[in-house]
């Protein structure tokens, strides 16, 4: 055999495994870094968690690990604690559960306000209506979240209204490029148009008050699909039974059917 053909062989047989490697290797899901008391306190204030079989809810710890060491949460002129870090994680974590292994990578840091806040930044004086926000131009890979906006996203029975998710949603909207409602990074080309029908269709029953939709999501199309998709992690069987088409749509979006149980994944 020739040295040629040796190390052709060689060859093919390292390429064969980095292939391998890179291709077939399962993420470790390894929890070890997640603190027990964590775990309490998702259990007491996120029903997701607590809906989850026992290696779904070590695959949240995971995802919550890893959102922690890729991202930081800083409180502006208010201390924040670890349920405070835990309800931001999670907020990141819900949606793209369907979707294992896959995690925000714009994103860098969240900053949590004391209070709602302006279009100046301000969390006193009037004109305070914004809950939170995903950051543009030198904002870009920043969000903003009112503490008190946060923690009513969670342990609330019967509400449709979470912030978090709200805005880690415009987030993923955003992951093509555009925060135009149409999530293109996780929508085929294909369902793009059936998808605006059912937002267009859905914004005009908000707008002839025949949706149980709250009205702020017939601004524009992102912001409807991030208020559907709070009502649609919060309240699914409620989605579902009004608006069967919309939550169908969710459904092919998230990989998630929660109606069915919090966390269930689907391969639609
Ligand atoms: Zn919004």
């Amino acid at each position: 055999m020739s040295t040629t053909t040796i190390i052709l062989i060689l060859a093919v047989i390292i390429l064969g495994a980095l292939i391998s490697y890179f291709i077939f290797r399962k993420e470790s899901l390894d929890n070890s870094n997640f603190e027990q008391r964590w775990r309490e306190t998702l259990l007491k204030e996120v029903d997701f968690y607590k809906h989850l079989i026992p290696s779904e809810r070590v695959r949240f710890e995971v995802d919550i690990v890893k959102f922690f060491s890729k991202t930081r949460i800083t409180g502006v002129d208010t201390i924040i604690y670890d349920k405070d870090r835990l309800l931001v994680a999670s907020s990141a974590v819900i949606p793209l559960f369907g979707y294992p292994g896959s995690r925000f990578d714009n994103i860098s840091e969240v900053l949590i306000y004391k209070d709602t806040f302006n279009h100046q930044y301000e969390t006193n004086g009037k004109n305070r209506r914004i809950l939170g926000m995903v950051g543009d131009g030198v904002m870009n890979r920043h969000m903003i979240i009112s503490k008190p906006a946060l923690l009513n996203g969670y342990n609330r029975e019967h509400s449709a209204h979470n912030t978090g998710i709200h805005e880690f949603v415009h987030l993923l909207d955003k992951a093509d490029g555009e925060t135009d409602g149409v999530p293109k990074f996780v929508l085929q080309s294909k369902e793009v148009q059936p998808w605006l029908e059912v937002v267009n269709g859905e914004i005009d029953n908000i707008l002839a008050g025949n949706s149980i939709i709250r009205p702020y999501g017939a601004t524009n199309e992102a912001e409807f699909f991030s208020v559907a998709s709070e009502y649609f992690f919060m309240q699914p069987k409620i989605l579902r039974e009004n608006h069967p088409e919309l939550y169908a749509k969710l459904v092919l979006i998230y990989h998630q059917d929660p109606a069915e149980g919090l966390g269930k994944v689907v391969n639609s």
